[in-house]
């Protein structure tokens, strides 16, 4: 495996403005991008902290996976991502180690990266990211 840092931790918000404005405001931080994942159905904002980024996700759609878990878990966090080098090689090891994959291949998530999700019942309860900037 090899994982070099936390690249992002994913946030499930109710309303992204009003989110944005508390991670500004309060916490003093600077939201760099703003950004629409069609494909997940969400609209994403960026803000570094250090290395790693905080990326805050407010659903675009009433079925879309962030509105699922806001309504049966409240907001909070979501996902947890670590970058990695050869994502197809770490999901391949991972899944022969017997964790349940939610993408056996990798997508093209927000910033360009490609990702995949590992499914939380196979890793603690903590829905887990990979990601490759290429
Ligand atoms: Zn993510």
């Amino acid at each position: 495996m090899e994982i070099s840092h936390i690249e992002h931790i994913g946030i499930a918000v109710a309303d992204l403005e009003k989110a944005i404005e508390f991670y500004e405001n309060v916490l003093g931080l600077k939201c760099y991008r703003i950004e629409e994942v069609e494909d997940q159905k969400v609209k994403t904002a960026f803000f570094q902290v250090g290395q790693t980024k905080i990326e805050l996700l407010e659903s675009t759609a009433p079925d879309g996976p962030i509105a699922k878990y806001i309504e049966k878990k409240g907001e909070g966090m979501h996902h947890l991502a670590f970058s990695v080098r050869n994502i197809e090689k770490q999901l391949e090891e991972v899944s022969s180690k017997g964790v349940q994959l939610i993408d056996s291949k990798p997508r093209k998530g927000a910033e360009g990266l490609d990702i995949a999700f590992l499914h939380p019942k196979s890793t603690k309860g903590v829905l887990v990211e990979f990601c490759e900037k290429r």
